[in-house]
């Protein structure tokens, strides 16, 4: 196995990685009249281990995002005991027959994307009183290969999740498409998200959130700007 990652330095990384963050949030919000308080970090922790999450733990960080099931079953039971507080987000795919053990595990489920999840989940949370907040994610580049609720069907989509599935839908999120400028994407999910009537807004990673910030957002999700850059896998 050939690795091209980049080696990470000791502890005061993060600490000094959480430092910046915040200030360019700060910045970010200033410019904009926001206040900073209404924005929160979203520690993507995937791929990261056990070490370096406990260093982010001994900073304070409580709000974590993974993107798959199987990792962060792994990874979070054990930790969740020390610090019961921890706020543990999903925000890669969800697959129905691991429906169950995501109800089971996380906070919040980002990545309502399509009507059988809804109807999954719908009967998992009645199955067991947990309605756990849950964020529609929308397509909002409209691209193919990503998965997400078009932005034409995102506030119908997310009332009939809460109307008829009995869903406690909060919010939207989005991932933009790679290789064009944010912002429009960023307004737009803003505005889906304020027409459904819902408050919640997660957008923005570790290259964008400044401006996801000023466009609205209420959680960004930061992986390799806390942490450092991941190995591929
Ligand atoms: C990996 C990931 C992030 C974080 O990306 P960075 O560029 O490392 O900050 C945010 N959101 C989702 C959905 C991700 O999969």
């Amino acid at each position: 196995m050939s690795k091209t990652c980049h080696k990470k330095g000791p502890q005061a990384s993060i600490a000094a990685n959480l430092l910046t963050l915040k200030k360019q949030l700060a910045d970010g919000c200033k410019a904009c009249g926001r206040d900073p308080a209404d924005v929160k970090f979203l520690a993507v922790s995937k791929t990261v281990n056990d070490q370096r999450l406990q260093q982010a733990l001994d900073l304070g960080v409580r709000r974590f995002g993974e993107n798959r099931v199987q990792e962060a079953q792994a990874k979070w039971p054990p930790l969740r005991q020390k610090f019961p507080d921890i706020e543990l987000h999903l925000i890669g795919p969800l697959q129905t027959n691991k429906v169950k053990q995501a109800v089971e595990l996380f906070d919040v489920i980002e990545t309502l994307d399509r009507p059988k999840l809804a109807a999954h989940l719908a009967k998992e949370c009645a199955r067991t009183g947990k309605y756990l907040p849950l964020l529609v994610q929308v397509n909002i580049g409209e691209e193919p290969q990503k998965a997400g609720i078009s932005p034409h069907d995102a506030v119908n989509f997310a009332r009939d999740a809460i109307e008829h599935h009995g869903l406690n839908v909060t919010g939207m999120m989005c991932i933009p498409p790679l290789e064009a400028p944010p912002a429009p994407y960023f307004a737009l999910l803003t505005k889906l998200t304020r027409e459904a009537g819902l408050q919640e807004i997660s957008m923005g990673m570790s290259g964008d959130f400044t401006i996801a910030a000023q466009l609205g957002a209420t959680t960004v999700r930061v992986g390799s700007g806390l942490f450092g850059a991941r190995e591929e896998i």
